[in-house]
């Protein structure tokens, strides 16, 4: 079997195209630009590129795109003054800290400074309790990106047995989650799991956001398996530097049902459902009616 190429490019900018329409319609007919304020810490070049790239594709949807940049050495109470006037500013609609943050300061106190309804990353604790108790929240967007490929290869996941490998806040642990919203079986793998190989082959859906390039072999995916590849890891090969994911595409690829390929599957879903959740929280905000499809 040759799996089909879940194209995360051509859906994120589907997603974008959306997002872009309904923003167009909220200005026209309520007056209102949804605003994303990303606040960057430092100089760590991976943070700009991305932090780069989220001005941009805001802009492009039409929305306003609020940047600070703020140097590597800012104290705690600086950053948290920043935080509580980007809370009260009614311009602003989604609040991102760009993570990591520098040792220094208290990654889990900043996030858990921002308004929750803003909280665009879904990373504040009350979104995460949220989305836990199956409560409308703001959804993280990684998350959230594989899940919307996931409906739309796949249709109802309901009853599919899903194994997501990685237990990470950011991905692993709110995937989980979706996946049981949806009403798969989930299984969790990580560092410690016994027969990891033998607990994927189970899996219908396959979720790894590992952070180890090319741990998941071809043998350990169920023929006609879907496999979201969450990985993003530089690697060396034959004297360059090339982009691979968790999964070893050719061997899996030749096994599963369908795959999202590294670059190009879930990376592009990330930044196009950090727009939607902007869009989101701007019509929440203001009691109007949210656009479908574009969260959990
Ligand atoms: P973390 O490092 O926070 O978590 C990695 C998880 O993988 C941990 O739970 C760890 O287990 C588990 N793990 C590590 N080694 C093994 C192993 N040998 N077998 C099984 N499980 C293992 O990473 P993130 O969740 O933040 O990110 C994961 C990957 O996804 C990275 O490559 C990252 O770059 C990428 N990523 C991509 C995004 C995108 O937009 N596409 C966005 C965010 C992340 P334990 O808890 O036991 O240590």
């Amino acid at each position: 079997m040759t799996a089909k190429v879940i194209d995360g490019k051509a859906f994120a900018a589907g997603i974008r195209a959306k997002v872009a329409t309904h923003v167009a319609r909220l200005k026209a007919e309520n007056g209102l630009t949804p605003g994303l304020a990303v606040v960057l810490v430092g100089e760590d070049p991976a943070s700009q590129v991305y932090v780069r790239s989220k001005g941009k594709q805001t802009v492009e949807a039409g929305m306003n795109s609020f940047e600070h940049k703020l140097d590597a050495t800012v104290s705690e109470s600086d950053l948290l003054a920043l935080v509580a006037q980007l809370n009260a500013d009614p311009a602003v609609h989604g609040i991102l800290v760009q993570l990591p943050l520098p040792k220094h300061l208290n990654s889990d106190l900043v996030i858990n400074a921002i308004d929750p309804a803003k909280d665009v990353d879904g990373f504040h604790i009350s979104n995460v309790g949220l989305l836990g108790t199956g409560q409308k929240s703001m959804v993280p967007c990684t998350p959230l990106g594989s899940l919307m490929m996931l409906r739309d290869h796949l249709g109802s996941l309901s009853g599919m047995n899903a194994v997501v490998i990685g237990r990470s806040n950011i991905v692993g642990k709110p995937m989980a989650q979706l996946l049981l919203g949806d009403s798969c079986t989930v299984t969790i793998a990580h560092s410690r799991t016994k027969n990891i190989e033998a607990i994927v082959r189970q899996a219908d859906i396959v979720v790894a956001a590992v952070g180890r390039p090319e741990m998941v072999t071809g043998d350990w995916i169920k023929p006609g398996a879907t496999v979201i590849d969450v990985g993003i890891n530089r690697i060396e090969r034959d004297g360059k530097n090339v982009l691979v994911g968790d999964c070893d595409y050719d061997s899996c690829a030749a096994v599963a049902g369908a795959i999202t390929p590294v670059p190009g599957g879930v990376g592009p879903m990330t930044i196009a459902c950090l727009l939607a959740n902007t869009l989101t929280a701007c019509c929440r905000a203001n009691g109007l009616a949210e656009p479908e499809g574009l969260t959990a």
